[in-house]
């Protein structure tokens, strides 16, 4: 696939029979071809196995929603997410399909901002403005989604979004403490019973089972390449890291752990070489904070137009996602969730308080991923991390890590600012 050719494919009969605007969503296709072909396939020296990830966006409006409609067909649940607290081994387990749905660009936020209002966070905006213009297949094919209440945006967008698709609400709790994990366990049951009544099916033991390691595959694939990208050069730009790990998001699971794992040998393979993505002198950046939802590349493509490398993301779309495992060997349903419960109560996102793990987590992926820096980034009027920032901060001080703190949304505006601002904390970098 060359700059030139690269093109995200259409489907115009398909997404008209699925209630789509057609006609402006064939515009948004044809930009995120543009984008993707500008920011991906420029790149120099990329490795080989990238092509199936390269393949999945040109296929990302029609091959993969085409998967998820024969799916359906089948009466198995199809699940939009926002969040990843919401265990998508339940959905596995019931032979369906797990979508993240968290919005990344900027095209849907007006549609969003018709009815919300202008000051909360892009990410919540974008998703809602996906279903309110009827602008993203993926929302279009789910049988319903499922919101959490992480934070007060969401929780409050979810009652509005109702209206135009079934929403249920999973509660999460906010602190830590032995009565929270009760509650949340509670509402991961109410989450199986949700999912098992749509498809008219009990979730064994043995399904539920086999859903664990599918996903626990997945999120081994993508710790062995978070590993490799700790070699120094780095063998993998960040773009691309950051690309599989919005990819994790929508591909089918165990196709998308066997893709993974083949990048992953052919990197082994360039590290014998010695042959990385960048030379040894590129200064190695660790991105952590807020989510970066599909297709928001922004930050990393500041930071490697301007000569560095992103080695690591502690983030949702990142290491959060992929950090811990479930227990395998539990072998009835009330064990299995059990012990799925407390895998997805180590996430350590903001919305907890007091939420200090995360604190530990960025010193010892710093530690892990050979960085040099670390780059905080914040979406716009995203509470949590923004004020948790102050704690990573201090940290970074504390332990004379180059810090630089950014907050900023999916327009184009900010741009020229923050590469000034990126590009002389690199500077502070190379002068060590
Ligand atoms: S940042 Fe928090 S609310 Fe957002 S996806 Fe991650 S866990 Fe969910
Ligand atoms: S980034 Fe922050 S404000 Fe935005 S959805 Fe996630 S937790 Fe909520």
């Amino acid at each position: 696939m060359s700059i030139e050719n690269f093109e995200v494919k259409a489907y115009p009969e398909m997404w008209e029979s699925l209630g789509m605007d057609v006609a402006r969503f064939d515009k948004s296709r044809q930009m995120l071809g543009e984008v993707f072909s500008k920011t991906y396939l420029s790149q120099k020296n990329r490795p080989a196995k990238m092509k199936y990830f390269d393949g999945l966006i040109a296929e990302i409006f029609g091959g993969r929603i085409k998967e998820m409609l024969e799916v359906k067909k089948t009466g198995k649940p199809i699940v939009g997410t926002f969040c990843v607290y919401i265990p998508e081994e339940v959905v596995v387990a019931a032979g369906g399909v797990c979508v993240g749905l968290c919005g990344g660009s900027q095209g849907s936020i007006p549609d969003a901002e018709k009815i919300l209002p202008r000051n909360i966070c892009p990410m919540v905006k974008s998703a809602y403005g996906f279903k309110a213009g009827r602008i993203c297949p993926y929302f279009q094919v789910v049988d319903f989604v499922y919101g959490e209440t992480t934070c007060d945006a969401k929780k409050k967008t979810w009652e509005i979004l109702d209206r135009l698709v079934p929403t249920h609400v999973m509660e999460i709790p906010q602190m830590k403490k032995k009565r929270d994990k009760q509650l949340w366990l509670e509402e991961v049951k109410d989450f199986k019973t949700r999912v098992e009544e749509v498809c008219n099916k009990t979730i064994t033991p043995e399904d539920l089972g086999d859903a664990i390691k599918i996903i626990n595959n997945k999120r081994k694939a993508l710790q062995r390449l978070t590993r490799l990208r700790a070699n120094h050069p780095a063998p993998i730009s960040g773009k691309d890291g950051l690309l599989i790990e919005q990819i994790a998001f929508y591909d089918e699971p165990v196709r998308f752990a066997e893709k993974v794992n083949e990048l992953c040998d052919e990197l082994e393979q360039r590290l014998q070489n010695e042959s990385g993505v960048v030379e040894k002198s590129a200064p190695r950046i660790m991105v952590s904070g807020t989510p970066m939802a599909l297709p928001n590349w922004k930050v990393h493509n500041l930071i490697e137009t301007a000569g560095a490398v992103v080695v690591n993301e502690e983030s949702c779309i990142g290491s959060r996602y992929f950090k811990d495992l479930i227990d395998e060997s539990k072998v009835d349903v009330d064990a299995q969730l059990d012990v799925l419960t407390d895998r997805y109560m180590q996430i350590d996102c903001s919305c907890f308080t007091p939420n200090d793990d995360r604190v530990d987590q960025v010193l010892k992926e710093y530690k892990d991923s050979n960085a040099q820096g670390i780059l905080h980034y914040s979406l716009q009027f995203c509470h949590t991390y923004n004020i948790e920032e102050i704690k990573i901060r201090e940290a970074c001080e504390k332990y004379e890590i180059p810090y630089l703190s950014i907050e900023s949304d999916y327009s184009p505006e900010d741009v020229g600012q923050l590469q000034t601002r990126i590009e002389a904390f690199l500077e502070q970098i190379r002068e060590q």
